[in-house]
């Protein structure tokens, strides 16, 4: 049905019961801190993890879900033997199948997709595809399979909420019930915010010395290391760029963005009549799960009251795309289409991945994904089969760059 259509009928019957997958990371622990407020409400259903397994068993024992998922078989057997001596009925499950499984299960009402990067794209289609709830984090499932994701929810009736923390807000300063074109209902421009990342005032000569400690340290998120580094280099306001256009029909040309380095208005929505909507709120992720999970209603999170006096300004930039080239790439690849955004993504997921195990320097991740895009030709991707194609071709060429370059 589209974005955030069927929410109230679903939070109107009762108990939400809650499909987590990425339970271990930085979304998923803000998740089950929201769930956790809320007996009552909700429900969880499963959870997966890929690592930091001792933490994933804890959830359970938390949580006692009916579904667990875990990377291998190995893990499934040594989990499965200490949850049954803890006294849980908690079935474990293996694989990337099982992720597929548990996020089309008939019994589950909602799906946070929380995995990072690539690895999300497969359940994320599966709950879109059995029309489920979906409380999206994983932004770049969405950047690699627009197309095909926003097609699948028309034809299953899916809702998506956004939680990514922006688009929640956009979600939010838009006209209820209604996201046909933006200029029907008289939108000027979308804005996006973003914090500028812990390098924002960085000369171009530091950057290339930058460790991955200090990439890592985001200034007002806390957030797992892959968007971290997103954030350090803006690819992460690139990505959230392609994310908007699919989720509000909006063409690239109309979505902005600005450096905000403090963090508190997450977005904003500009008018025709000159009416600039925005939202605001500490910066905190419980506050879009929350908002996600209760609409149309609200409930407390957890997040303290704004403190606008403590807050004291508000500060706007233009972001700088000669130190941060990423966000120029980023908005070519939305204006090519075709597999510009799936090269786009696969390659930047090699170069962080490149860049965290110290393979190579920071200022390569741009030049990585430009040499990328610039060798492989756009093809249209309108089956998962050619988003997949599109994504291995991207890889194999986005690592022979990594070697070139580093
Ligand atoms: P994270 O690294 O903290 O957690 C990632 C989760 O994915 C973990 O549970 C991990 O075990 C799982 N995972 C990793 N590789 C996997 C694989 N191959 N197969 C299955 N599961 C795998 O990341 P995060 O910060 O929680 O971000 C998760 C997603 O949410 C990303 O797409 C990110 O862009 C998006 N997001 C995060 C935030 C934030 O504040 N952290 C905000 C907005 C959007
Ligand atoms: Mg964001």
């Amino acid at each position: 049905m589209g974005i955030g259509r069927l929410s109230a009928q679903v939070s109107s019957i009762g108990t939400q019961r809650i499909c987590v997958l990425g339970a271990t990371g930085s979304v998923g622990a803000s998740t089950l801190d929201v769930i956790e407020r809320h007996p009552e409400s909700y429900e969880v259903f499963a959870l997966s993890g890929y690592s930091r397994l001792k933490e994933l068993e804890k959830l359970c024992v938390r949580f006692r879900p009916q579904y667990v998922v875990v990377p291998d078989v190995e893990h499934q057997k040594s989990i499965q033997r200490r949850l049954i001596d803890a006294g849980l009925k908690t079935l474990v499950l293996a694989g990337a199948d099982s992720l597929d499984f548990v996020a089309s299960h008939q019994d589950v009402d909602t799906v946070v997709a929380a995995i990072v990067g690539s690895a999300g794209l497969s359940s994320t289609l599966s709950a879109v595809r059995a029309g489920k709830k979906i409380l999206l984090a994983n932004k770049e499932a969405l950047v690699m399979s627009g197309a095909l994701f926003m097609q699948l929810v028309r034809e299953s009736g899916a809702t998506i909420m956004p939680i990514d923390s922006e688009h929640n807000a956009i979600f939010q300063c838009l006209p209820a019930r209604t996201h046909d074109s933006l200029s029907a209902i008289g939108v000027r421009r979308i804005i996006l915010t973003a914090s500028g990342g812990p390098f924002r005032t960085t000369s171009a000569q530091l950057l290339s010395e930058v460790t991955v400690d200090q990439a890592c340290a985001h200034p007002t998120w806390s957030m797992g290391r892959k968007i971290s580094v997103d954030s350090a280099t803006l690819m992460n306001k690139g990505l959230e760029l392609i994310e908007a256009c699919w989720l509000f029909n909006a063409p690239p040309a109309k979505v902005e963005v600005v450096i905000h380095p403090q963090s508190v208005v997450h977005s904003l929505v500009d008018y025709v009549d000159g009416s600039v909507l925005a939202h605001l709120g500490n910066p905190d992720m419980r506050v879009p799960i929350s908002h996600a999970l209760a609409w149309p209603r609200r409930m407390e999170s957890g997040v303290s009251a704004l403190d606008l006096l403590k807050v004291a300004r508000l500060d706007f930039e233009p972001p700088d795309e000669e130190r941060f080239p990423c966000l120029r790439l980023a908005r070519q690849a939305a204006t090519a289409g075709g597999s510009a955004p799936v090269i786009l993504n696969a390659a930047n997921e090699v170069a962080v991945q490149a860049f965290l195990t110290g393979r190579t320097a920071f200022t390569q991740i741009a030049a990585i994904i430009d040499g990328t895009l610039n060798s492989l030709a756009e093809v249209p991707v309108v089956t998962l089969e050619q988003v997949l194609d599109a994504d291995a071709t991207a890889r194999r060429e986005a690592s022979k760059w990594v070697g070139a370059l580093s």
